[in-house]
C-alpha cells in the first residue's frame, strides 16, 4: 500500500521536473543532475577563470563530505541540504507523521529547518496522498453531520478508572 502511494507520488514529482526543467531556477534534482552540480560546482572552484555559470554555481551551491559522501549545500548554511527527487517520500514522511499530520504550512516549516529544496507544492502533493490526512478529513466530515454540544451527563457517565 505504503509503496503504490510512493509510486503515486514519484510519478507526479517527475512531471514537476519535466515543467521545472523548462525554466532556468529548477530546484528539483534527480540523482543524474544532482551529481552533475556537484562536479560543476568542484570544476568551477578549481578553474582559475571562472564563467558566468560558474559564478552562479559558486554564489548557489557548496560541497560538504559528510562521511565520505559529497553533499550538495547551500552556499553559506553549512546545515541546509539540497535532496534528490528519490529522497523526497521518505523525508517528507518522517517530518509530516513526526508533527502529527500538521497541514502544509507547519511540515514545510518543519522541513526547511534542514533542506533547501523541498517547496510547499511537493508538500501539497504530499499531503494529499497521505492515508492518515484523507481518513481524518473524511472523518471531520461525518463528525460535522452528527455534531451535538456536549452535555455534563456524558462526562459523568465515562468511566475514568
Ligand atoms: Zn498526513
Amino acid at each position: 500500500m505504503e509503496n503504490s502511494i510512493e509510486k503515486k507520488f514519484n510519478d507526479e514529482i517527475i512531471k514537476l521536473c519535466d515543467d521545472n526543467n523548462k525554466s532556468s531556477n529548477n530546484s528539483l534534482f534527480t540523482r543524474e543532475r544532482y551529481r552533475e552540480t556537484i562536479g560543476n560546482v568542484k570544476k568551477a572552484k578549481l578553474s582559475s577563470k571562472k564563467t558566468a555559470l560558474q559564478r552562479y554555481f559558486l554564489r548557489q551551491y557548496d560541497i560538504l563530505s559528510v562521511a565520505g559522501i559529497e553533499k550538495l549545500i547551500r552556499k553559506g548554511d553549512i546545515f541546509f541540504y539540497y535532496c534528490t527527487v528519490d529522497e523526497l517520500y521518505p523525508l517528507i514522511r518522517t517530518a509530516h507523521s513526526g508533527i502529527g499530520h500538521g497541514g502544509i504550512h507547519k511540515t514545510y516549516k518543519e522541513l526547511i529547518k534542514q533542506f533547501a529544496n523541498i517547496s510547499r507544492e511537493i508538500i501539497r502533493i504530499f499531503i494529499q496522498m497521505c492515508e492518515q490526512c484523507i481518513l481524518r478529513k473524511s472523518r471531520t466530515a461525518t463528525t460535522k453531520l452528527v455534531v451535538r454540544p456536549i452535555t455534563s451527563t456524558d462526562f459523568n457517565s465515562q468511566s475514568f478508572a
